[in-house]
């Protein structure tokens, strides 16, 4: 059975063939405006045609596996989709009480970065928009209230489902259902530079974050294989075009790994990238994930993955501050339950669960 929770209102017209024009708009607003989750809601339907949608279509593509609160107020739910892959969505809470969504994009990913439980996973599909937009109803149903901002940092890079992301967008920001404004969507990309331009052109007030991780090009090479063929210099550009295009305040994810991406040189290389771009930058101290493999450094070196000491992370902050540069630590959000930054993996996905 199919899900309607990503058809446009022209699209479940289209599905519903013979009936009238305006029915595929009355129930994108039941979904999206009134949060109907059951076609029987939908008073002003015919029966027929309601029971018709139930036997043939969905509304949720997807049901909450687990649920978990850490002391922080992070919520994690692990979410089981109807081919039993299992993907997680995390929501998050801030001083001002804003809710925040962060949700995946694909099951497991493809690019590899050294430093992120989910690459661990390696890439096993990618999720539908319906699956990518059930995951926030799904965290509204456990906070039991709206949620305000969505950030696609859960697994996943965006960028290698590109249409899906953008479709979920489309859905969001619909004036006849949820009517988001696109500046509460951020996507989050480990540096994919077509995606960089897509999203300019589709969909220029989305915020976007780039992993920028090191600036120095063979650091990032061996800690981000995206690297090779999304080289530093035209990522550059690629940002500096998305902004030039109106787009807005770009986000520089760093995240610090001891001894690594935290050496003296390491803050002069952050402001020569930054330079000439309207950027802050996101200080994420390395999240410990087990079974992740030492780094191969140019020169030879081999090190483990560590985070730095507080002492280290604040000498970081201050170097980048005295550059010019803005800066925000972000909390280490949802660590007591494995939600916070690149510690999202499924043990039990697909890929093992027999289906
Ligand atoms: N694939 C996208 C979005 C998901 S990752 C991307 O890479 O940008 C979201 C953020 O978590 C990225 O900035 C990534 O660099 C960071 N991250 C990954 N693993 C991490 C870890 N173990 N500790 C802290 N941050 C991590
Ligand atoms: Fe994928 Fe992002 Fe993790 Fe890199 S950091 S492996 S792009 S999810």
């Amino acid at each position: 059975m199919s899900s309607l929770l990503a058809s446009l209102p022209r699209e479940i017209s289209h599905t519903l063939g013979s009936e009238p024009g305006f029915r595929g708009q009355q129930i994108f607003s039941w979904i999206h405006q009134k949060g109907s989750r059951d076609f029987d809601e939908m008073t002003d339907l015919p029966k027929g045609l309601r029971q018709k949608l139930e036997a043939e279509h969905t509304i949720l593509p997807a049901g909450i596996d687990t649920a978990e609160e850490a002391a922080d107020g992070t919520t994690k739910i692990r979410l089981k989709l109807n081919d039993g892959a299992l993907i997680e969505a995390v929501l998050l809470r801030d001083t001002a009480d804003r809710l925040t969504a962060c949700l995946s994009t694909q099951v497991g990913c493809a690019m590899g970065c050294r430093f992120c439980k989910t690459a661990t996973m390696g890439f096993i599909r990618n999720l539908d928009a319906a699956e990518i937009i059930g995951q926030l109803y799904l965290l509204e149903t456990a906070a039991e209230r709206s949620i305000d901002n969505i950030v696609f940092m859960g697994m996943g890079e965006p960028f290698n489902n590109y249409d899906q992301v953008s479709k979920t967008v489309q859905v969001l920001t619909h004036p006849e259902g949820r009517n988001m404004g696109q500046r509460r969507f951020t996507v989050s990309t480990s540096g994919i530079i077509d995606g960089i331009r897509s999203l300019g052109t589709d969909h220029p007030q989305v915020r976007l974050a780039a992993s920028l991780v090191s600036a120095d090009p063979a650091t990032r090479e061996a800690l981000m294989p995206v690297e090779h063929k999304n080289p530093l210099p035209r990522l550059k550009e690629a940002l500096m075009a998305y902004q030039q295009a109106g787009g807005r305040r770009i986000t520089l994810e760093y995240v610090l790994l001891k001894g690594v991406n935290d050496r003296k040189e390491d803050p002069m290389l952050v402001r020569k990238f930054a330079h000439g771009l309207r950027c802050n930058i996101n200080l994420i101290p390395w999240n410990p994930a087990d079974g992740m493999a030492p780094v191969k450094l140019p020169q030879g070196k081999v090190l483990p993955l560590e985070e730095p000491d507080a002492k280290r992370v604040n000498w970081f902050r201050e170097e980048l501050e005295n550059l010019g540069l803005t800066v925000v630590l972000r909390h280490r959000k949802g660590r007591g339950v494995n939600a916070a930054c690149g510690q999202l993996a499924t043990k039990g996905s697909a890929k093992n669960n027999s289906l």
